[in-house]
């Protein structure tokens, strides 16, 4: 309840705002996962009834393994209709920013985003969002900003009736895929009512996980048992497990989009380990993946050094450094945090 108090003054103007059909434009992070293709698709499938037009926009590819959601074909790749997703963007009555909350995390699109007319609103969950928003949903004890968005429609805007099966499939993958399937620590009684609701709306649960989950192509599986038994680490004086891996070694197994998503957590899982990392040599730069348990801050390194950031349990960075000396700097950073590895 505490969520909503300061919220409620605003709402009857955000209320009065969607009252009408409007033009609106969902988007999303860079490489969008399931929180933020759950998210953003929720949303759309919820403004849609509503008489508005909407158009998704992200500003990159996402996995193939969520390509069946709805609405899924009226997603715009924002690289590949640069023009006529800017026309949009411009054009647009309200923009909403979905599971981020920093302009850089969406690129060239950003500054698109900063200059834009339209009436922006921002639901997510990151720590320390950037100021250039018009109304915001934000907190980070949601465990998804799919959980907001939920939030969004049932508790700001009474309406929960309009949560139907397609909004409910796609709010559902938001929320299962940020809450590493119901089990990290952020999923409460709350987070199960509400998972409740969807699945009584029509969420198929065991559909959707098996569409996620068991939708790998040989190639990905192959690259993960690569991963685990060539590329692993274990740094055991630091309680840190890392994977590193070249570009011409995802050009081997035919890497695509979405194919290293998930490979972190096997280094995670290691028992005592306390620290993940998994470091990819992209075409462009340098990124990193990192995990941790408990109150080691993830995100920390990755703001320090990687210029990049998170969630004190997962948080991700890049570097256009070399692959090697990446590698190195990661190594290089322990000593400094071996207290809290160790304890
Ligand atoms: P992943 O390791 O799955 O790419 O990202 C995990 C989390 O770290 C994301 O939910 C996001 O919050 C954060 N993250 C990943 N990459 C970046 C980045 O380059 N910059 C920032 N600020 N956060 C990132
Ligand atoms: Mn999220």
């Amino acid at each position: 309840a505490t969520l909503f108090k300061e919220l409620m003054l605003e709402t009857a103007a955000l209320k009065d705002l969607l009252a009408k059909p409007k033009q609106i434009v969902i988007t999303t992070h860079h490489k969008p996962d399931g929180d933020a293709m759950g998210s953003s698709l929720g949303l759309y499938n919820y403004l849609i009834q509503k008489g508005h037009h909407v158009k998704v926009i992200t500003p990159t590819d996402y996995p193939q393994f969520f390509d069946w959601m709805p609405g899924n074909e009226e997603v715009t790749i924002y690289t590949e209709h640069v023009e006529a997703a800017n026309q949009l963007i411009n054009n647009a009555e309200i923009i909403c920013c979905l599971d981020f909350n920093n302009l850089v995390r969406i690129n060239e699109m950003g500054e698109v985003i900063r200059q834009a007319p339209g009436f922006k609103i921002m639901i997510d969950h990151h720590l320390e969002p950037e100021d250039f928003d018009d109304w915001r949903l934000w907190n980070i004890n949601a465990c998804a900003s799919a959980q907001l968005v939920y939030e969004f429609i049932v508790n700001v805007m009474d309406e929960p009736h309009l949560i139907n099966k397609d909004v409910a499939a796609c709010l559902y993958t938001g929320i299962m895929t940020d809450s590493g399937s119901f089990r990290f620590p952020l999923t409460t009684s709350g987070v199960h009512r509400i998972v409740a609701h969807l699945i009584d709306a029509g969420a198929d649960n065991s559909r959707i996980h098996q569409l996620v989950y068991d939708n790998s192509s040989e190639s990905r599986l192959r690259f993960l048992g690569f991963c685990l038994s060539e590329k692993l680490e274990v740094l055991t004086e630091y309680h840190t497990a890392l994977i590193s891996v070249t570009h011409a070694e995802l050009e081997r197994f035919q890497i695509i989009t979405g194919d290293t998503e998930g490979v972190v957590n096997f280094a995670l899982s290691i028992t005592g380990i306390k620290l993940a990392a998994f470091i990819v040599e992209r075409t462009d730069k340098v990124k990193l993946s990192l995990r941790s348990r408990g109150d080691f801050p993830a995100n920390e390194i990755c703001k320090r050094f990687f210029s990049g950031g998170g969630h004190r349990n997962a948080a991700g960075g890049s570097s256009t450094d070399s692959l090697e000396n990446v590698v190195k700097q990661f190594k290089s950073i322990l000593p400094e945090y071996k207290k809290l590895l160790i304890q």
